[in-house]
């Protein structure tokens, strides 16, 4: 079976095959760097990472090209507004999304800048302009003239029939229903930062960076573009409209967008105020292994309603899937095999591979490894384990993690980093006892914890109690929750 997913050109599910043998290249829509990307951003971006990463499971070479927009009309207001270069203002923020993004154990595609790439946008509007898709307007902005390009509403399936010839629009993100010539290049107004090229002063407009350099990366025509569903219009139908205008090609074949997060039934959305960051919830002790398998709960296409309860169950199907993960390497099992076990795993990885394939289910892919944890620990309870189970097992565990990436427990560090963050940007407010703990409990390693918990039986079997609670206190004050069971101390981290 081939991988199918919903590609919103023709608008259905339709069977992906790259153009070019067993090479994928693929364009993704990055950030806008004029501040810390919500979790909102992190859904699209996490979703667009385990398609890659599956299409590398399936066998794909992949070449993943992805933009950062570090210019456009918020930050050139806000960097006027600060009083700084357009540089120096998004530096900041550029940092913290790659930061983020390696916090979810987002891959790093091959990152390309807006503004580094200003003569080739330039190049681009003089092309157009002298094939008759885009004029100069007085001020010396230059727009595309739609009405020129047949194909224009192909994408986001708008009739635009009997719109007003040259009718302009100069913003970047703008209505959903304006069927104008949108802006390609902008002249600067007073005081705006602007770069000096052969078509004059200014500043490219949003769509056309992401034609220039995906096309500039992977060629006229490649096989995937991707982002979040509110970059169909107008974003993605104008990239469309100038790259095919340009070299009368198709430009990308398969247009993958991944829904909006909400919050309480609103999208998560900046400007409704209503957003979370990445360091809002580390701040608050979430970690970073919890929110990515939250994010990619729910299949791309349906909407994820965002809750602090939904979290928690999260962090709690990580920890069956570590701790699962550790008991089966520390088992003493005996010798042989267990056909039945065999089968669970194979089941297991069947599952996996049939849900992704069918428009990345995400959210069967991880029923599936948590079915198999569930009777694989039942199993092991009751004996029925044997050596030879544990590779099929645990080569089906590694399979989901290429995948989600949650399993490998580098939370610690990670929020550790934030908490330091937080410190040196005057966040000490929003630290929470949660974090505190969760890093605090990491700063011992498990050597030392098996010693003070050995510590403490041999003082509770000495009848020594004020020396037993001074170890407990200890421990737990790190962090740790010391369980009293029938079979003795048990410890976890928080
Ligand atoms: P921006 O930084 O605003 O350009 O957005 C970066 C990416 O995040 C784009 O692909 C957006 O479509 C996507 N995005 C923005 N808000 C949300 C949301 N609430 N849920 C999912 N994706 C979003
Ligand atoms: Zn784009």
């Amino acid at each position: 079976m081939a991988l199918r997913f919903y590609n919103t050109l023709p608008g259905k599910v339709e069977e992906f095959h790259p153009l070019e043998n067993n090479q994928v290249r693929m364009y993704a829509c990055g950030p806008t760097v004029y501040d810390y990307g919500h979790i909102g951003n992190f859904r699209t971006f996490v979703a667009i990472d385990i398609l890659c990463r599956f299409l590398r499971q399936s066998g794909y070479k992949v070449r993943y090209v992805m933009n950062i927009t570090d210019v456009d009309d918020k930050i050139i207001r806000n960097s006027a507004r600060d009083g700084v270069s357009v540089k120096q203002y998004t530096e900041k923020y550029e940092k913290a999304f790659l930061e983020d993004s390696a916090t979810l154990n987002i891959e790093q595609p091959t990152l390309v800048r807006a503004t580094d790439h200003i003569p080739e946008m330039a190049e681009f509007v003089v092309a157009l302009e002298k094939k008759g898709f885009a004029y100069r307007a007085e001020d010396g902005s230059y727009y595309f003239r739609i009405a020129k390009f047949p194909g224009y509403g192909k994408l986001s399936k708008k009739d635009f029939a009997g719109m007003e010839d040259g009718a302009r629009v100069d913003l970047d993100e703008y209505d959903k229903d304006s069927a104008r010539d949108f802006a390609l290049w902008k002249a600067p107004k007073p005081g705006e930062a602007f770069w000096e090229t052969p078509i004059g002063r200014g500043r490219p407009g949003w769509h056309i960076e992401c034609s220039v350099m995906s096309m500039e990366e992977l060629g006229e025509t490649f096989d995937l573009h991707a982002g979040g569903e509110d970059l169909i219009f107008p974003h993605h139908e104008n990239e469309i409209a100038q790259s095919e205008a340009l070299t009368g090609k198709p430009f990308a074949h398969f247009w993958f967008h991944a829904r909006f997060l909400l919050v309480e039934g609103e999208k998560m959305s900046k400007s409704l105020g209503n957003f979370l960051t990445l360091r809002d919830l580390v701040l608050k002790g979430y970690k970073p292994s919890s929110i990515r398998l939250l994010l990619a709960s729910v299949p791309y296409r349906h909407q994820l309603n965002f809750t602090f309860d939904g979290l928690k169950q999260m962090a709690s199907n990580v920890d069956k899937l570590r701790n699962f993960q550790l008991r089966l390497t520390a088992a003493q099992l005996p010798a042989g095999v267990n056909g039945e076990i065999q089968q669970l795993a194979n089941e297991a990885v069947e599952k996996m591979r049939s849900a992704l394939e069918d428009d990345l289910n995400t959210a069967q892919a991880q029923a599936a490894i948590l079915d198999m944890v569930r009777k694989a620990n039942a199993a092991l309870d009751n004996g029925l384990i044997k050596k030879d189970d544990v590779p099929p097992l645990l080569a089906a565990l590694e399979r989901f993690d290429d995948i989600f990436a949650v399993l490998k427990d580098d939370d610690a560090p990670k929020m550790k980093a934030i908490l330091d963050w937080a410190k040196a940007h005057d966040r000490q407010k929003d630290i929470s006892q949660g974090l505190l703990d969760a890093v605090g409990s990491q700063s011992v390693s498990d050597v030392e914890i098996e010693n003070k918990v050995a510590a403490m039986e041999a003082a509770r079997r000495a009848r020594n109690f004020q020396l037993s609670d001074a170890v407990r206190a200890e421990l737990t004050s790190a962090g740790l929750i010391i369980e009293q069971t029938k079979d003795g101390i048990r410890w976890r981290r928080k």
